[in-house]
């Protein structure tokens, strides 16, 4: 059984790490295989670039893409860019990874408005135990976590608190924890074994992936 790493900005080779790897261009599409999911799209800190249009039309998960009001351009830029990957998003029916940071109200609102129905990885998720109630009402919402939450009060009720179906772990662009880190503490976190947590999260993948169009075994 894999290890999923479900949102990383860093190409690790592991024979037993399945990983989301965020890419920054068109010249690393080749980066793809079995065990490198590719994903793509203009990071809100960023949104002043415009996104490659063939590339989003090319990889599996569309992100990280969102809003942000401590970092980046302006919010009214920062929405222009979101949503017109949302819109790719929703013609090619592929998940995204979204980054919110103090925007939750501006990407809900714009989620609601292009009516999203694939699944939707909040990743880093450090907002509130209601929050994330909000967002698997309205969503098809999945949450990631990396080491920066493990750390915080309120992201830990938030893991304990939602479905164990929506979770996942991240290592993002973090150089000193791995993904093997990572589950040992969530493990530790929700009381259950680490086989179990590995099991579950690479179901929750498969899910998020939209199961029939991967090809991985387990
Ligand atoms: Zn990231």
């Amino acid at each position: 059984m894999y290890y999923v790493d479900a949102h990383t900005h860093r190409l690790v080779t592991d024979d037993e790490v399945v990983s989301l790897v965020n890419i920054e261009n068109r010249s690393d599409l080749p980066l793809r295989d079995e065990r490198h999911v590719l994903s793509y799209g203009i990071h809100p800190w960023y949104a002043d670039k415009e996104p490659d249009e063939e590339v989003l039309d090319t990889v599996s998960v569309i992100g990280e893409i969102g809003l942000d009001k401590v970092k980046g351009p302006s919010m009214e830029r920062q929405k222009q860019v979101f949503k017109r990957q949302l819109y790719v998003a929703k013609r090619r029916q592929v998940p995204v990874v979204i980054h919110c940071v103090r925007s939750w109200q501006e990407v809900c609102s714009i989620l609601s408005e292009i009516g999203l129905t694939m699944p939707l990885l909040f990743h880093g998720y450090s907002s509130s135990p209601q929050m994330a109630d909000d967002l698997l009402a309205h969503y098809n919402a999945y949450f990631s976590f990396s080491t920066r939450e493990m750390t915080r009060k309120k992201s830990v009720e938030v893991m304990k608190h939602i479905p164990i179906t929506r979770l996942l772990i991240e290592t993002d662009d973090s150089e000193e924890s791995s993904v093997r880190q990572l589950y040992a503490k969530v493990a530790e976190i929700l009381n259950i074994q680490e086989e179990e947590l590995k099991r579950v999260c690479w179901e929750n993948f498969e899910t998020f992936l939209i199961k029939s169009t991967q090809p991985f075994d387990k």
